[in-house]
């Protein structure tokens, strides 16, 4: 027995050095910068800890090009992991000043207007899910490439280092085949021009990762006996740091695991926080509870509008299932949405062009909670309903109270400042809603009486009435049978182009507010 473990040991001693060899080698070929994408989790720091002993082997010298290290920051981190990367980067680069080597570090962040909250709660983005993944991009990959074109731009190519493995999953050695250039130790990134990706650990298997973190001391001081530990109490799995849109098609949920964002609902039942909390961190309860509500709530039909947010209307067909002689219609579970049956004749059906008249004669408002039961015969025939769009205003609302909520109650044991939402963010928002018709400002409202306090925001000069006045404007437009919302997008549009001499767009913002869908029916 002993003999056998002796010889995996010095199998994996003979791949260590030969991964080494072979890193020193890429590097020195060219002058063209490296990024290392590290998530924190074992296979980046496998690639990480690698690059950083090849490279201190070198004589210094030789080391004439930098390495950066850049870790993703979708701003929704689980807290303890975020934690964790932030101490990780600065104890790399403080042990590359002390031992002169050109590593520097990164934390790449989503631009405000794409961050999870103002998708959500500004835009009222339905929180993702496996057809709807909306956010890897905005949150990951696009930063990331952000990152990696900046460098393009000043140095020509690039080179970005990166944690995959042929052995994770058949799919992912597809990938990593398909890009590679034979006989050659780097791939063609699949979508970002003179950038190029090198995979120094493709060839380790789940052994070989951890035979390496666990008998070789990290050069920065972190403990990988404790990176060990966060997988085996957790089912969980890596979080790539995505750069590759190829590779995250085969990368699947990046929630399912520990280094995933905290309110996750790309996955049935959330690995991030609740192994953490099991492991006695009681705290993150709240965070647990919050992330189940809003994935609770996703495919409520009263909580979304009944068009695109493009204002196009459009129609789903629905199962009939025929019960003792009686037909119901199917509603299939989804998310948190239970399976459901519902009698027919519960619903009113009609034909397409009559739509409008109903909506109007029952005085439907198709973006608000109102979930008419109305089924519309298509033009073969087929029973359909109303698709959904984005969150309701007042469902954003109502998110954002929550989050705040959370937010007040939280107690990190190790950050008092820590923040579930930030102001850029909230700021953002109100930004959305304003434009969406809340005309109250209720923002700040909302902010003061959660957080009893003031939030810092300049004056809206765009407030056009007070709330006497748009209730006169909103019984007007009831009289005169004219859409209030699309009234107050008129009003908004002509608004910003007041005072200004050049009036270019108008008329395009104009007409692209009278195109909505849900108004011409
Ligand atoms: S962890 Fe979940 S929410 Fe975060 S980027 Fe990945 S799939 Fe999206």
């Amino acid at each position: 027995m002993t003999g056998i473990i002796s010889d995996l040991y010095k199998d994996n001693v003979n791949l260590i050095d030969q991964a080494k060899e072979e890193i020193k080698e890429v590097y020195l070929n060219d002058d063209r910068p490296w990024v290392l994408g590290y998530s924190g989790g074992k296979d980046s720091t496998v690639v990480v800890q690698l690059v950083f002993d090849a490279l201190s082997e070198l004589d210094s010298n030789l080391l004439t090009k930098k390495v950066y290290v850049i870790s993703s920051d979708t701003l929704v981190e689980t807290p303890l992991i975020i934690q964790s990367i932030n101490t990780t980067l600065r104890r790399i680069e403080e042990k590359a000043i002390e031992l002169n080597l050109p590593f520097e570090t990164h934390k790449v962040q989503p631009i405000v207007e794409q961050s999870f909250w103002v998708n959500i709660i500004g835009k009222g983005y339905p929180s993702p899910n496996q057809q709807f993944r909306w956010c890897t991009d905005r949150l990951k990959i696009d930063p990331a490439n952000q990152f990696i074109k900046d460098k393009v731009n000043s140095f020509g190519e690039v080179i970005m280092v990166l944690g995959v493995r042929e052995k994770e999953s058949a799919t992912r050695a597809n990938v990593i085949k398909s890009h590679s250039v034979e006989g050659k130790a780097l791939m063609r990134h699949s979508t970002l021009t003179n950038a190029y990706v090198y995979a120094p650990i493709k060839s380790f298997d789940l052994d070989d990762v951890w035979n390496y973190l666990l008998n070789t001391e990290s050069p920065w001081g972190d403990d990988n006996y404790e990176l060990y530990r966060l997988y085996s109490d957790s089912k969980s799995g890596e979080c790539p740091l995505v750069v590759d849109k190829t590779v995250k098609e085969s990368a699947g949920s990046c929630g399912n695991s520990r280094f995933g964002c905290w309110v996750c609902t790309v996955v049935n039942e959330d690995k991030a926080l609740s192994g953490f909390i099991d492991s006695g961190h009681d705290w993150m309860k709240p965070l647990l509870d919050f992330r189940n509500w809003l994935s609770s709530i996703r495919d409520d039909r009263t909580r979304r509008m009944k068009y695109r947010m493009n204002g196009q209307i459009y129609f789903l067909p629905v199962t009939i299932k025929k019960i003792d002689q009686t037909d119901f219609v199917l509603i299939p579970k989804k998310g948190g949405r239970k399976k459901d049956l519902i009698p027919l004749n519960n619903f009113t059906i009609l034909e397409r062009g009559e739509l409008k008249s109903y909506l109007k004669k029952h005085d439907i408002d198709l973006s608000s909670s109102q979930d008419p039961d109305i089924l519309i015969k298509d033009d073969q025939g087929n029973l359909c309903r109303l698709g959904l769009g984005a969150f309701t205003l007042e469902t954003r609302k109502e998110i954002l109270s929550k989050l705040l909520e959370v937010q007040k109650n939280l107690h990190h044991p190790h950050d008092e400042g820590y923040e579930l939402i930030q102001n850029n963010e909230l700021k953002e928002i109100r930004k959305h809603w304003f434009n969406d018709g809340d005309f109250e400002d209720s923002l700040p409202s909302i902010f003061k009486e959660i957080m009893e306090d003031e939030l810092h925001v300049e004056k809206d000069e765009r407030l056009l009435f007070d709330q006497e006045e748009l209730l006169q404007l909103e019984m007007l437009c009831k009289e005169e049978g004219i859409d209030f919302k699309l009234v107050k997008k008129l009003l908004l549009v002509e608004k910003d182009y007041a005072g200004l001499k050049v009036r270019r767009g108008l008329m395009d913002q104009i007409s692209s507010a009278l195109k909505q869908d849900y108004l011409h029916l």
